[in-house]
């Protein structure tokens, strides 16, 4: 049996982290969670995981400067990092695909295409497999 996808969520609102960790770890995934963008870059070294799932607005570093030190750093430079953005914040969504992210997901998430949004980044994923 392969391993489960592994997610790094780095979010500081609690209330967001639950909800979404709860869903991912429901649907399999290992999830992994980081509350600043500097424990966010720390965490992605350590951990490696498949994906990254990064909130924009975070205490200390925001979540582009976290995206930058993720990309300039060579061991993390290929995974790929979905920004997470308040619905609200229409204007981010250019800004976030210019610098480099592979993708936003909309704050509040939808419980049930969360996992398969997600999973839709994974590196050769299989549309079909689990989770
Ligand atoms: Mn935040």
């Amino acid at each position: 049996m392969s391993r489960p996808p592994v997610v790094l969520l780095v979010e500081d609102n609690p209330r967001n982290l639950k909800l979404a960790r709860d869903v991912l770890e429901y649907a399999g995934f290992l999830v992994v969670v980081a509350t600043t963008g500097e424990e966010g870059v720390e965490q992605s070294r350590t951990t490696l995981p498949d994906v990254i799932l990064m909130d924009l607005q975070l205490p200390g570093i925001d979540g582009y400067a976290a995206l930058e030190l993720i990309r300039g750093h060579g061991q993390t430079e290929h995974i790929p990092v979905i920004a997470l953005t308040a619905f609200a914040m229409r204007r981010d969504r250019e800004r976030v695909l210019t610098a480099g992210f592979a993708g936003y997901l909309e704050k509040p998430i939808s419980v049930r295409e969360f996992p398969a949004q997600v999973r839709r980044h994974l590196p050769r994923h299989d549309e079909r497999g689990q989770p």
